[in-house]
């Protein structure tokens, strides 16, 4: 039987950024992946949030994806736009890139980093007890693992299988989505009617239609054929528009659940297998990724022996609420968007509140993830907060913040007197930096701050400790994220 420190069942979006994250930190491990490639059909995540870009800027790889990728200034919340060009961010925009074009990118950086990837098999099943996992695949062949983290999607057989809760609603709507031909120009843009939201859109001129419609009914099994798609266009516009040619027809609903437990023993779950709800606002991927970012150090740690398992408990206690947020906030986009005159009232008055600086600053900045609150305990408002990428002078010359993150370690950075802060214990496990920063300091939604003497940042780009000339607390907080000595 195989060893490996850790094995992730599934090799979408998450499964890709957590086998990254931990190979960076040198820990041994294996992808299990259904599929035979990264192809995905394109009814998946169309953009990356400011954040999930800031995370792969983090890793030096956010270039890749840009390059791919189109800015938009504007996020949507329930078809309100919300610009957020006046962030304080370098990614201060909604990168438009298809799940199918993001996969491969991120599958290359996986392989460079070298970690193998079994396809076409899956994980049917695991047995685990006081020292690992014993992991079943349907080659009739086993692994055995330290852990094991599901990030097999919103039906993940791991979750399943540890009989973790995954509690929500029932989905109350279904839409029909496809990506097609047609013969003659169609209306494209937002309808209303008495079923719900329908619309047709096209990114560049000479690409195919997408086509989303509302349906009438929320029960069906598997995906629509494109009878089913002409007699929907035809119930809604009158006409099917000699729709042709579908690269694929497929349907999702509002379904929202989410597993009460991200942790069980040595089974984690991240991603869809942690949380699923309907697309609109395109956080799914996003909060994916940003799950696999706060984990996979921990587990590093964890794996490595420099921090105790608790540790990984604040990975439930950190990303659990997040994703209630991300449930919260499209439950909310639905209902905006249902079809009749008073939610009509509604929308009308959100987009006038939408319009107002202070509300669209909070939406979109959780939206964006760029407002994300891990509980620390009080203290200057950084605590806990994203590390801002701020451009620093060192003795070694300039630099930004995130590339002193590159490669996942955490960084202490003494804006103060230099040499002013000695952490000898435990400089094999995190890098010291004096550096000079003279501007302000703003933070997104919350404007500006007071400047800090020093910065604890965590290896996701959350600071753990902020410090106020002195080194009181240092100690506790570097005992607490990155092990004792
Ligand atoms: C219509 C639609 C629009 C969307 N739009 C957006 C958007 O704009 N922005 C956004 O952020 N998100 C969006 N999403 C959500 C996004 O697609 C998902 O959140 C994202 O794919 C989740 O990534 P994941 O890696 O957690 O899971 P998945 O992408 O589901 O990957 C799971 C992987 O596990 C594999 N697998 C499953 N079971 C097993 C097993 N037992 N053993 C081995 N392998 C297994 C699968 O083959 C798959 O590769 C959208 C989703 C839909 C349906």
């Amino acid at each position: 039987m195989n060893e490996h420190a850790v094995v992730i069942a599934g090799g979408g979006p998450t499964g890709l950024m957590l086998a990254g994250e931990l190979a960076l930190a040198g820990i041994d491990v294996v992808i299990v992946e259904r599929r035979a490639n990264q192809d995905v059909d394109g009814s998946r995540a169309g953009g990356l949030h400011s954040r999930t870009i800031e995370v792969l800027d983090q890793r030096g790889i956010a270039e890749r994806f840009l390059s791919a990728g189109q800015v938009h200034p504007a996020l949507g919340f329930s078809q309100v736009a919300l610009d957020i060009s006046d962030f304080p961010t370098r990614h201060n925009y909604l990168l438009a890139l298809w799940q199918s074009l993001f996969e491969p990118i991120l599958a290359d950086w996986v392989g460079e980093l070298g970690v193998p990837i079994l396809r076409e098999r899956e994980v049917v099943g695991f047995a685990q007890d006081d020292t690992g996992v014993d992991v079943e695949l349907s080659d009739n062949t086993s692994l055995r693992a330290e852990y094991l983290v599901g990030c097999d999607g919103g039906r993940s057989l791991i979750r399943k299988a540890a009989g973790i809760d995954f509690a929500g609603l029932d989905p109350s709507t279904s839409w029909m989505i496809a990506e097609v031909e047609m013969d003659e120009e169609p209306e494209f843009g937002f309808r209303h009617d008495s079923v719900g939201t329908h619309a047709i859109g096209r990114r560049e001129e000479g690409e195919p239609i997408r086509v989303v419609l509302t349906e009438r009914h929320v029960e069906h099994t598997g995906d629509p054929s494109m009878d089913e798609l002409r007699e929907a266009l035809i119930a809604v516009y009158g006409t099917d528009y000699g729709v042709h040619s579908a690269n694929w027809i497929s349907r999702f609903t509002d379904m929202s659940r989410q597993a009460a437990s991200y942790r069980q023993g040595r089974v984690l779950l991240a991603g869809d297998a942690a949380h699923v709800h309907p697309p609109q606002g395109g956080q799914g991927l996003n909060t994916g990724v940003q799950d696999a970012v706060n984990l996979g150090w921990k587990l590093a740690q964890v794996v490595n022996k420099t921090s105790p398992e608790s540790l990984l408990d604040s990975y439930h206690a950190e990303r659990h609420p997040v994703g209630a947020r991300v449930l919260h906030n499209t439950m909310a986009q639905v209902a905006l968007a249902r079809a009749d005159d008073r939610h009509q009232a509604l929308r009308d008055t959100m987009t006038e509140l939408l319009g107002m600086d202070e509300p669209r600053r909070r939406i979109a900045g959780m939206l964006s993830g760029l407002d994300i609150h891990y509980d620390l305990g009080e203290g200057h408002p950084l605590l806990g907060r994203r590390m801002p990428d701020l451009d620093l002078q060192t003795a070694d010359g300039p630099t930004r913040v995130f590339t002193l993150l590159h490669d996942a370690r955490p960084v202490l950075l003494n804006l103060g007197e230099p040499g002013g802060l000695d952490i000898t214990p435990w400089a094999d496990r995190v890098l010291t930096i004096d550096a000079e920063y003279a501007d302000d300091w703003e933070l997104p939604v919350l404007g500006h701050v007071a400047a800090p003497a020093a910065v604890m940042i965590r290896p996701d780009g959350y600071v753990a400790w902020v410090g106020d000339g002195t080194d009181t607390g240092l100690r506790d907080a570097l005992t607490t994220w990155f092990g004792s000595r």
